[in-house]
């Protein structure tokens, strides 16, 4: 209130956020106490979003993983005893909790020692371009456990444009050049790129009548939800006899077709679908393998 940058309404996450889509938040030319504020809200929302969902959870909730790319990341994330933020402890929470509700965040710096060492230590993988200042050449080295002495030594020399990369994303340590401007991105316990290309636009409850239908039950939003990152997961596909197999990942699954009856490798025969067996019968849907009678 004081800061005069908050109305009484908050645009609701859903229209902050879209999978596969971009939102750039520009904060250029706002004072760094309100872009602290603004990042902390921002991530706040983010976060808890997710939480709810993965957790089922009152309050908002976002069904799609999330990429946070914080550029100039040591205006937000400082060292606690150089500069206190409000930033801090949510973006702390976020490198530390965030993977397994389907945040991932992405630090970006060209002063690695003015982040805070704990944030900077969460990041399993780095990108390194090149450094000369000798304390941020220390950070990098005191956040990686991967980077060595021989490589360390590359990095005070490498060109521009040139960079090493350590960490989960690559099998061995690499020395690259990059491109102009094209990114891939490969998630690591989610495959991103698929969990967003079953996009948002579809009519949740048109798809949830037709899955309650190939399926013969009613299924709940949440398991809908919960259903859709999976589809791009399903293999296998096939009916026989009316009933409907296949795997979800890595997750057998079947369903008798209209008949309320369905079994999931990991969860059993539960009073109601899981997401597995929605996502089966989604696929099924998608991938045009049912007949008129039961679509
Ligand atoms: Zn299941």
């Amino acid at each position: 209130d004081r800061l005069g940058i908050y109305t009484y309404w908050s645009l609701p996450i859903t229209k902050i956020l879209r999978p596969g889509t971009v939102t750039i938040l520009n904060l250029a030319g706002l004072n760094d106490e309100v872009q602290d504020h603004v990042t902390s809200h921002i991530l706040t929302r983010v976060f808890k979003a997710r939480v709810s969902y993965m957790r089922n959870l009152e309050g908002p909730k976002y069904p799609f993983p999330v990429v946070v790319i914080l550029e100039e990341a040591h205006r937000f994330a400082p060292p606690k005893h150089v500069r206190s933020t409000l930033s801090l402890g949510v973006i702390s929470r976020i490198a530390s909790e965030g993977r397994k509700f389907g945040v991932y965040l992405v630090v970006i710096t060209q002063r690695p020692s003015k982040i805070d060492p704990d944030v900077l230590s969460q990041c399993n993988s780095q990108i390194i371009l090149r450094l000369v200042n000798q304390s941020d050449i220390s950070a990098v080295f005191g956040a990686s456990e991967v980077l060595n002495a021989e490589l360390g030594k590359l990095i005070s020399i490498l060109d521009v444009g040139e960079g090493i990369v350590v960490g989960p994303v690559t099998p061995l340590p690499l020395v690259i050049r990059l491109r102009d401007r094209v990114l891939e991105y490969g998630g690591a316990d989610i495959d991103l790129a698929d969990a967003w290309k079953f996009n948002a636009d579809i009519d949740i409850n048109e798809f949830k009548e037709r899955v309650e239908k190939i399926l013969g039950a009613k299924v709940s939003q949440a398991n809908v939800l919960n259903a859709l990152p999976l589809i791009n997961t399903v293999n296998d596909v096939e009916i026989d006899m009316k009933v409907l197999r296949g795997r979800v990942g890595n997750v057998y699954a079947e369903a008798r077709l209209g008949d309320g009856s369905w079994s999931c490798e990991v969860c059993g025969s539960t009073h109601e679908p899981c997401p597995h067996v929605i996502a089966l019968a989604a696929k099924a849907l998608k991938d045009n393998l049912l007949s008129e009678k039961v679509k």
